[in-house]
């Protein structure tokens, strides 16, 4: 079955005024969470995820590790996709 990612709650955690970078802790319905790079103005645009890694709070929910793995790379657009809905609120 495929991984089905829900973002419960979110927050700006560092912002970079000068080249319009913000990272992004995003915390998800089954405890996990993430940390997401961006790139792009909130307020004026369409910010651009450009990272994601998953914070090693709780196995992977897709692997089972419980340490660094990279799939949540592949889900890295419908995260972020909730996550800017959840900013622009
Ligand atoms: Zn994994």
């Amino acid at each position: 079955m495929a991984y089905r990612p829900q973002v419960v709650s979110t927050e700006i955690v560092s912002k970079n005024q000068s080249n319009d970078i913000f990272q992004v802790i995003a915390q998800l319905e089954d405890r996990n969470s993430c940390r997401l790079t961006f790139n792009g103005d909130l307020e004026t645009g369409t910010p651009k995820a450009t990272h994601i890694s998953r914070m090693l709070k709780e196995p992977c929910p897709i692997c089972r590790k419980d340490y660094l793995c990279n799939c949540f790379t592949r889900y890295i657009e419908p995260i972020s996709a909730q996550v800017l809905q959840q900013l622009k609120k």
